[in-house]
């Protein structure tokens, strides 16, 4: 108990100042940390199941935060999401997904697909085909090689300002899959009015193949859902052979996960795909 003087004592929880102090901090942080160039992106591999080659990568922020180190966005984005910094840091992601997508594509790595998260509350504004453009523009990286994953959350409300722009960013060429498919409210009519490519399988359905007989029954169910809508289909996080070898005897078209690779720098992944193709 803390006195106020004045004979008013307040309470408080021994660790509940310090970590409302750290939010706050973070916050500050946060705001700086675009102009101090700490973001960066790591990338990691997405597998085609029945030709074992590499046809795209996601782009997954990261925080390198002077003091606290690599930082993933489990630990930043909610904050990022409630200040509405992330429209600002996701403007980031797209432009420098596609500059490295475009350098890629310059040394000779052909048809990489580079996928990019898109936040909800991006998407639902207006004119994020305009980013898109933009992004695409500025780096000359090709339309056809940019994915943009999107959640079931910006799909649900069947919003026609969305569909509107979901139709001229496939008019681009630009992909557009569903992220964490499985996991939101799969109301399965969405599925019908956008103009998707690809529907990418949970890990917490993948995590418990092996062991979840009604795991297995939800991943050969979206697996078919999938083809029979014309969809391709790719599984997150992948980390066993077990799991990749029934993927593929499900006919699972793609895979993604630590089994092939973690998330990596720019750098590293050029050098992983070097030994990969061989
Ligand atoms: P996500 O889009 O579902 O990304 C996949 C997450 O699973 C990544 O976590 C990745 O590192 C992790 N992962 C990949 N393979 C495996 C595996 O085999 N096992 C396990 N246990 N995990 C695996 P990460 O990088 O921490 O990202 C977390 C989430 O943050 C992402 O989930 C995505 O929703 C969001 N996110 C990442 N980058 C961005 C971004 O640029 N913009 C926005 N708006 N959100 C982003
Ligand atoms: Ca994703
Ligand atoms: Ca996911
Ligand atoms: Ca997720």
């Amino acid at each position: 108990a803390k006195s106020l003087g004045g004979g008013t004592w307040r309470f408080f929880a021994p660790d509940m100042r310090p970590r409302a102090n750290q939010t706050v901090q973070m916050e500050a942080e946060l705001r700086g940390a675009l102009s101090r160039r700490e973001f960066t992106l790591h990338y990691q591999p997405q597998i085609d199941l029945r030709g074992d080659r590499v046809v795209g990568v996601e782009a997954l922020l990261r925080w390198q935060h002077p003091q606290r180190g690599l930082l993933s966005p489990g630990s930043f984005l909610s904050l990022a999401e409630e200040t509405g910094l992330i429209l600002l840091i996701n403007e980031w992601v797209l432009n420098e997904a596609c500059r490295q997508g475009a350098a890629w594509e310059a040394s000779g790595l052909r048809d990489l697909r580079v996928a990019v998260n898109m936040s909800p509350i991006q998407f639902k504004r207006q004119g994020v085909e305009t980013l898109v453009k933009e992004a695409l523009g500025a780096s000359g990286m090709r339309p056809t090689s940019l994915e943009l994953e999107l959640t079931e959350g910006i799909l649900l409300g069947n919003d026609e300002q969305i569909v509107k722009q979901m139709h001229i960013l496939r008019s681009l060429g630009v992909t557009l899959s569903v992220d964490d498919f499985g996991t939101g409210y799969s109301s399965l009519s969405y599925l019908r009015s956008f103009p998707l490519h690809r529907l990418k399988i949970d890990r917490s359905f993948v995590q418990d193949l092996g062991s979840d007989p009604s795991a297995l029954a939800i991943v050969r169910t979206i697996i078919d859902l999938g083809h029979i809508l014309h969809l391709q289909v790719l599984a997150e996080g992948v980390e066993t052979e077990s799991q990749l070898q029934l993927l593929r005897s499900e006919g699972c078209d793609e895979g993604q996960g630590y089994y092939f690779s973690r998330p990596v720098p720019a750098d590293e992944f050029a050098d992983w795909i070097a030994q990969y193709g061989k």
